[in-house]
């Protein structure tokens, strides 16, 4: 028998294209406030409107609770959000965040809490946060501080949590607390009384950003997510099914930067022809086009996986997540310099991919802590 070569075997199934012109039809219909929105620290009216009406944040939802899927599936929100990135970071994080700030609840939430709360994250009508970080707390996740303790028929959490996504727009924070010697995951609404948050930072690439402060703050206890000790789980979980979609959101943003680059190195002429048949350049683009396929076939590849099992398939996640952030920042970094002093310009396209780029090497895993926790599975665990 030989090899059935009429089936693509790398093709993505029409479901996903179907999302993938979705959220491009999305993607470009945002154009003319992206560059607005991806500079402001409170989210866009408008962003947050043609979002809601394109109906793809049902994705970030169980079918149960509205939500497009049975569950929540990594290669659509993976396909989609190299869609948005591409246009809008604002965009983009907005529409992520609705799975990333709800998954735990979806997993582990009372009945009474997930069927008020999780149709109004599927429809864009409330706005999700998680809330891992502390001021001095970041990729060691488990020296947290902020904790929880039950009072007779209440919960009361005390504590900071910073650079927090969504943070004082968001309508509840899923919120990773020390609870007696564990860790757990608690649902609170933002208008708790004892909920504050401040903005004390402005990143280079604005995004709605805000330190989230509880200072006695009260909630029942159905609001606990899942068991005590449970946290963790929950965490791992959330990380496992969205840490791969972080790489599409790259490959969108590298593939944007690269489109910028050649346009700009065939219209633009030096030494008598055009920059893209110049010195390096061709080799240049060419190497990002390379780089950029390498990362969307990883990517897609641990998508489909998590997808399928998303704790078994987290190392490709992780692996994705960190060759298409680094790709990103080389590509756009090298697209920056095919367009010379025109790439840095302040409030061009190419200047905001620069600058939005640069966080998501950092986030949800850093470059180095996912490689520092890849070497030592490998060195335990062999290949
Ligand atoms: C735009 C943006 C949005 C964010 N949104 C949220 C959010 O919604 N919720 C939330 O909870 N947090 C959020 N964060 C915070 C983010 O999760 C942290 O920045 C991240 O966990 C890294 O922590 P840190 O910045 O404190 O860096 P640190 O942990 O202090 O690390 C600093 C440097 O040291 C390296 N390093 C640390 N540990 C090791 C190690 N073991 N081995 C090798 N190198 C190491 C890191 O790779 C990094 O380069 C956001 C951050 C950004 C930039």
């Amino acid at each position: 028998m030989s090899p059935d070569t009429t089936t693509d075997l790398f093709a993505l199934p029409e479901t996903y294209r179907d999302l993938q012109d979705r959220a491009r039809e999305l993607a470009v219909s945002v154009r003319d406030v992206a560059a607005r929105a991806d500079e402001a620290s409170e989210t866009d009216p408008d962003v947050r409107a043609r979002l809601a009406a394109s109906g793809l944040t049902a994705l970030a939802v169980p079918a149960r609770w509205g939500g497009t899927f049975d569950a929540v599936d990594s290669l659509a929100m993976t396909v989609v959000r190299e869609q948005l990135a591409a246009e809008s970071a604002h965009l983009d994080s907005m529409f992520a965040m609705q799975g990333i700030g709800s998954y735990g609840l979806a997993l582990g939430g009372s009945d009474a809490v997930r069927d008020e709360w999780l149709p109004k994250v599927a429809s864009l009508e409330a706005i999700a946060a998680l809330c891992l970080t502390e001021p001095h707390v970041g990729s060691d996740l488990k020296a947290l501080t902020t904790r929880a303790e039950v009072d007779g028929d209440r919960i009361v959490l005390n504590g900071h949590k910073s650079f927090i996504t969504n943070g004082g727009d968001a309508d509840f924070y899923s919120v990773l607390a020390r609870e007696d010697d564990g860790y757990s995951l608690f649902f609170v609404p933002a208008d708790s009384p004892g909920l504050s948050t401040e903005r004390p930072h402005q990143i280079i690439a604005p995004h709605v950003l805000a330190d989230v402060i509880f200072a006695d703050v009260a909630i029942p206890l159905d609001h606990r997510i899942g068991e005590p000790g449970q946290g963790f789980s929950l965490v791992l979980a959330t990380l496992a099914t969205f840490r791969v979609s972080v790489a599409g959101a790259a490959v969108g943003m590298a593939q944007s930067a690269l489109a910028l680059a050649l346009e700009h190195a065939n219209a633009r002429e030096q030494f008598g022809g055009p920059l893209s048949k110049l010195g390096s350049v061709p080799e240049h683009l060419a190497t990002c086009w390379t780089d950029i396929e390498a990362a969307r076939s990883l990517t897609y590849r641990a998508a489909a996986a998590s997808a399928r099992d998303a704790r078994g398939s987290l190392h490709l996640s992780s692996m994705a997540k960190v060759v298409a952030t680094e790709t990103c920042g080389r590509v756009v970094d090298r697209s920056v310099q095919i367009m010379g002093r025109f790439g840095i310009v302040r409030g061009s396209d190419i200047e905001r991919l620069y600058r939005a780029a640069r966080p998501a090497r950092i986030y949800e895993g850093s470059t180095e802590v996912i490689l520092d926790s890849l070497a030592r599975q490998l060195v335990k665990n062999g290949l």
